[in-house]
């Protein structure tokens, strides 16, 4: 049985930039909730998506860099190392890619879905992932982390485009976060 994907929210949307709460309950209901999210996180052929990005407002993302889905609830940087350069991508920006220069290696602590304590190390694309979609949680894009001159291009060229259609057209094999 496959589920509905989530629409995916887009730049724009003023539930990108608005801070996520903790996540108190982990019952069923968020169980389906995280289900949801990784199918529709694979439908948008994305690594990584943080609830916000389907409109709600809970810390919580879902990655999979190619082991399997994984989620990670309130989650938190414990320690963050090194300087790695990625181009970024984002499903709520789809079409847009930034160079953008954030830690190489990342170690999360959060819950897991059981409400266990985790510890997941992530480094280069997954430790992207953790920040990424970390920034998502407290209403931040990639588009804020680049530098004034670049964030005004982008800004302006964001203004050009239809970026639900992009998103709807999402047919190439992007890795967006
Ligand atoms: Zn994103």
């Amino acid at each position: 049985m496959s589920r509905t994907p989530y629409p995916i929210r887009v730049f724009g949307d003023p539930v990108l930039k608005q801070t996520a709460k903790e996540v108190t309950e982990l019952d069923g209901k968020l169980a389906r909730f995280v289900d949801t999210m990784v199918d529709t996180m694979y439908d948008a052929a994305g690594v990584g998506l943080a609830a916000p990005q389907v409109g709600v407002q809970k810390r919580m993302f879902t990655y999979d860099v190619g082991e399997g889905p994984q989620v990670l609830i309130n989650p938190q940087v414990a320690e963050a190392t090194g300087e790695w350069e990625y181009e970024e991508g984002c499903l709520s920006i789809p079409g847009f890619h930034f160079k953008i220069v954030r830690p190489k290696v990342i170690t999360m602590t959060g819950l897991d879905l059981d409400g266990h304590e985790v510890v997941v190390e992530g480094d280069e694309l997954l430790g992207r992932v953790f920040l990424h979609e970390l920034d998502h949680l407290d209403g931040v894009l990639m588009l804020d982390r680049l530098d004034p001159d670049e964030r005004k291009r982008a800004l302006r060229e964001l203004r050009d485009v239809d970026l639900e259609r992009l998103g709807l057209e999402r047919l190439d094999d992007a890795r967006d976060l």
